[in-house]
């Protein structure tokens, strides 16, 4: 039985992984995992389409249910993969995106070692930080929180299985759907 692509999509906060990833869910029939997390949300953002949002109490319900295939913390806040969508997808042949941090799709390339893990990587630290603030969601203390974040991330790229430059938000789309039509 054929059986649907786990992509893993990474890459530091403010780097565009968003819009790459609606950029893709346009143009190819792919699931979107929705993750879970205790963090609040930001303008504009929906429970059950952007994130689900609960609290620390549900999440760590979560965990002790064993309801997620992978979770991190990441900047004091819990972020998880829920189970239940993934495996059935994948079992209908239909392929998965998951856009999520360093230590997850670690644990994701240990559960299933055939998915496809790619890193968003930003053309320099300055530029992320331009970004971000240019973005405005978050206050310049949280920004140089995720800036830091992101020196450590951008260290464990080599583990992905492909790396893609952002500087042009086309051409990076572009090439991320290549690699899914491809491999
Ligand atoms: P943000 O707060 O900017 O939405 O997300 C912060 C970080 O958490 C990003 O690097 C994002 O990719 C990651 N993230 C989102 N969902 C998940 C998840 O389900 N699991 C893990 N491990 N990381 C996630």
């Amino acid at each position: 039985m054929n059986k649907g692509k786990f992509i893993v999509l990474s890459g530091p906060s403010g780097v565009g992984k968003g819009t790459i990833v609606a950029n893709l869910l346009a143009s190819l029939p792919i699931h979107y995992s929705i993750s879970m997390t205790t963090r609040s949300p930001r303008e504009g953002e929906r429970n059950g389409v952007n994130y689900y949002f609960v609290t620390k109490d549900e999440f760590e319900k979560q965990i002790k249910q064993g309801n997620l295939l992978e979770y991190a913390t990441y900047n004091n806040n819990y972020y998880g993969t829920p189970k239940d969508k993934i495996e059935e997808k994948l079992n209908e042949n239909i392929s998965v995106i998951s856009e999520i941090e360093v230590k997850g799709a670690k644990q994701i390339k240990k559960i299933y070692p055939e998915a496809i893990l790619i890193f968003i990587a930003p053309p320099s630290v300055e530029e992320l930080k331009n970004r971000l603030i240019g973005r405005g969601t978050e206050t310049i203390d949280k920004i140089n929180e995720r800036l830091s974040i992101a020196e450590e991330e951008l260290k464990e790229a080599t583990f992905y299985d492909y790396i893609i430059v952002n500087d042009d938000i086309k051409d990076a789309t572009d090439k991320v759907i290549n690699i899914i039509k491809n491999s």
